[in-house]
């Protein structure tokens, strides 16, 4: 998927350029600088002596030596002092400095820490925030792979509100799904403590509802003649078939007058899938990209399910991934980045996709 938040330790990401928050002096430090020098090994730091260090907000490349990746991009983010120093701006720059440093060296694939999140000290859901948007408008004009590397569990323990509001949705559907449990086990109860009386309960409620069946029940159709029932007509059936999930797709993009572009772009799917889908009218999405292009398409929620029910899939009150996207799109939260934060904080998959 073109941006994806993955949990890892950036030394270890098999990309082509992976992104190291140095300081000024890009002489080695603490934290990601650190790790990034310890698994390069000593010939990074002779290297980075040639460079003559880096101003705030922009960039520098070196070879990756002993890491995975080939390259390390060296840049270096504002020091935190309250937000009133033009801290975005810069951070905002080192993302686009790095990553067009990334596409001049041929960069395919690229993975950040969360600059400044650290030593630095910028709020981590600022700093979030701000990753997020210079990397996603960076890859409206350009095709590339970029990891925001997310390290440790309890990097991103405060949440937003949206993800404070869909936490507190599903608790409340979880509580009511086990008030239905536990009326359940009490019948069980009440059954084995007296079988009799339950047993007399039980059919009087099998009873009733019964009577309502027989007296709302619609006219038993005639009985088909067996002959008839037994050969259906092929030609007219296959007519009758529905559109498939790749037809549908093209033609609610048509309907809107966009690119593919613009659709594959903000469904977080990259371009050589999206190829893919479209040459294919067969083509059967995982679960996450069908939903990531309901949520691009902006549909509403029985358009959703239709669109789903094309793929082979349905959403459920049992998944937490579910009720997460039935929330977002009963509440018209269709950007994709905002929804896959929320996701991310719930260790659930990710919307979109790509070929890798
Ligand atoms: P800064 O000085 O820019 O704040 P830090 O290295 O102190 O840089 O922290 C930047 C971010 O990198 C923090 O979110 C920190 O948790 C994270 N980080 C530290 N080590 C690693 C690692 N090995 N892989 C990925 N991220 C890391």
């Amino acid at each position: 998927m073109p941006f994806e938040m993955v949990r890892n330790d950036i030394t270890r990401m098999n990309v082509d350029a992976i992104v190291n928050a140095a300081n000024r002096s890009l002489l080695g430090g603490g934290g990601v600088d650190g790790a990034i020098h310890r698994a390069a090994g000593p010939e990074l730091l002779e290297e980075c002596r040639t460079l003559g260090g880096c101003e705030t907000g922009e960039a520098k490349i070196t070879k990756g030596y002993r890491l995975p990746a080939r390259y390390v991009i060296h840049t270096v983010g504002p020091v935190w002092h309250g937000g009133t120093n033009g801290e975005k701006e810069l951070l905002s720059a080192c993302y686009r400095h790095s990553l067009e440093l990334a596409a001049e060296n041929g960069c395919e694939s690229v993975a950040f820490p969360m600059i400044s999140a650290g030593a630095y000290g910028y709020p981590k859901d600022q700093a979030l925030a701000v990753a997020v948007d210079a990397i996603t408008a960076f890859l409206l004009d350009h095709e590339m792979t970029v990891y925001l590397v997310i390290f440790g569990h309890d990097e991103l323990i405060t949440g937003k509100k949206l993800f404070r509001d869909i936490r507190e949705y599903i608790d409340d559907i979880y509580a009511e799904k086990h008030f239905h449990a536990n009326i359940e086990h009490s019948r069980r109860r009440r059954w084995q403590e007296d079988e009799e009386s339950a047993l007399q309960l039980d059919m009087e409620i099998s009873k009733s509802i019964a009577d309502q069946a027989c007296y709302g029940a619609a006219p038993v159709p005639s009985a088909v003649p067996k002959e008839a029932a037994s050969m259906p007509d092929w030609k007219e059936l296959l007519k009758q078939t529905d559109e498939g999930f790749s037809q549908a797709l093209l033609r609610l993009i048509d309907e809107r007058g966009w690119t593919d572009a613009q659709c594959y772009k903000k469904a977080n799917v990259d371009r050589k899938l999206f190829s893919k889908i479209r040459s294919n009218p067969d083509y059967r999405p995982s679960k996450p990209t069908a939903l990531a292009f309901a949520v691009a398409l902006e549909l509403s929620m029985r358009e959703t399910k239709e669109l789903l029910k094309k793929a082979g899939f349905s959403l459920t009150k049992s998944s937490k991934f579910d009720l997460v996207l039935e929330y977002c799109i009963n509440h018209k939260i269709y950007n994709i980045y905002e929804i896959n934060e929320v996701l991310f904080r719930f260790d659930l998959p990710l919307l979109g996709s790509g070929m890798n």
